[in-house]
């Protein structure tokens, strides 16, 4: 599918938190436990700190215990592009999102129900906005 956001580099580069545009753009990826939103738990929904789409919501967020993010399902009606990743010698599946091609973490095989997924994020591709705002 094509993307409804295209920037080069050096655009995003001048547009974006330099936190966001190494893990976003350049696939790079926070410390453990030292996201904004490791720990955060507040109600609403998180958009992509790229280009401000809807990626998750605070319904689906857990305490996973991996020191990012973690939600076990994209927001409802979100869909969220996958990507084979065969860096740093693992296979891991990459999820990005599917409007700028952000690169947002992994998903693993590992979450708790319904879905048995655990979708890794870091924070610093998100933006956090309260259910009031979001809606
Ligand atoms: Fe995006």
């Amino acid at each position: 599918m094509p993307r409804k956001v295209e920037k080069t580099a050096a655009e995003w580069a001048e547009l974006l938190p330099a936190d966001t545009f190494q893990v976003a753009r350049q696939k790079g990826t926070e410390r453990a436990f030292t996201g904004e939103y490791n720990n955060h738990k507040g109600d609403g929904e998180y958009v992509c700190a790229c280009c401000g789409d809807r990626l998750f919501d605070s319904r689906h967020k857990y305490d996973s215990g991996s020191g990012w993010p973690s939600f076990f399902q994209p927001a409802d009606g979100v869909e969220i592009e996958e990507e084979r990743d065969e860096s740093h010698g693992m296979v891991r599946v990459e999820v990005l999102c599917q409007s700028c091609g952000a690169h947002l973490g992994h998903v693993f095989p590992d979450g708790p129900r319904p879905t048995g997924n655990r979708y890794c994020i870091n924070s610093a591709s998100l933006r956090f906005k309260d259910r009031e705002e979001a809606s």
